[in-house]
């Protein structure tokens, strides 16, 4: 990890750390800093507590540091179930969960769907990990045979099965090779004519069948792949700053050189482990 592992504990205003000790010290780093941000960005993390296994959280810290070293204030909101859904937000993240996790969230998401759907058409970046992929499609079957109802947002169904899918990963995406781990009992097919995320060099991917990974309308991004995928990925992780800027301050994305030279050599030599 190149950048995740510092954690949102500076310079980052937390909403959710802000009534402790922590908290102040923070928004205080992030006064210090406000002379030269380019504007606040506001994060919205779905169910950290039940949705963010395999180390998805790193995914948030990801976002939050990058968008701190390149010169912007990330402002982190965590969505809990029944919490009121925040009225700033310009990049909305979540993670993998257990069957079990979805079946507690999924309440809440019917709930915040009309605002999800209104900020998935209006544009806003969406990255969502393994099991909030899934509920973001149609519909996800668990391998008991319960049915979860999706949002719908991504027109993909997934049905659980006694088989997982686990394993290193490689894809070929549109930010280049993006690498990552896969853990997963649900089979995930894309409905006609819905864009995949990746395709497959190795590893599973949605079926293990078609080389398709992960499903991408506008900027809502699903994916299987855990790592976490943004740290060992920093063009992913930008290309989503690059479509949160712009609804956040009005301008567009400027990036500061950031050195990604760990997290590239890394991921290459993944790739050249597993696919040659
Ligand atoms: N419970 C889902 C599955 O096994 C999602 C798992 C995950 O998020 N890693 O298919």
């Amino acid at each position: 990890m190149s950048q995740g592992d510092r954690g949102p504990d500076v310079g980052i205003t937390d909403t959710a750390s802000r009534d402790t000790a922590s908290g102040d010290v923070a928004s205080r780093d992030v006064a210090s800093r406000d002379v030269a941000s380019k504007g606040e960005v506001h994060v919205v993390h779905l169910y950290p507590r039940e949705m963010s296994i395999y180390g998805d959280l790193g995914n948030t810290r990801t976002i939050l540091v990058r968008l701190r070293r390149h010169g912007y204030t990330p402002v982190l909101h965590d969505h809990h179930p029944g919490g009121q859904f925040p009225s700033r937000a310009h990049l909305v993240l979540g993670g993998g969960g257990q069957d079990s996790g979805q079946a507690r969230v999924q309440e809440d998401l019917e709930v915040i769907a009309p605002r999800l759907r209104e900020l998935a058409d209006a544009g806003t970046p969406m990255l969502m990990i393994c099991g909030m992929y899934q509920l973001f499609g149609n519909a996800f079957v668990t391998v008991d045979g319960t049915r979860l109802p999706g949002l719908g947002i991504l027109d993909v169904t997934t049905q659980g099965n006694p088989r997982r899918m686990i394993g290193p990963v490689v894809l070929r995406t549109d930010v280049g090779d993006v690498v990552g781990y896969e853990n997963h009992s649900g089979a995930t097919t894309l409905g006609p004519g819905q864009a995949a995320f990746g395709t497959v060099r190795s590893g599973f991917g949605n079926n293990g069948a078609d080389q398709t990974e992960g499903a991408r309308t506008r900027n809502v991004v699903g994916s299987y792949l855990h790592g976490p995928i943004l740290p060992a990925n920093p063009r992913l992780a930008d290309a989503l700053l690059a479509g949160a800027v712009p609804l956040a301050t009005g301008a567009a994305f400027a990036p500061e050189a950031l050195d990604d030279s760990i997290a590239d050599e890394a991921r290459t030599r993944q790739i050249r482990r597993l696919v040659g």
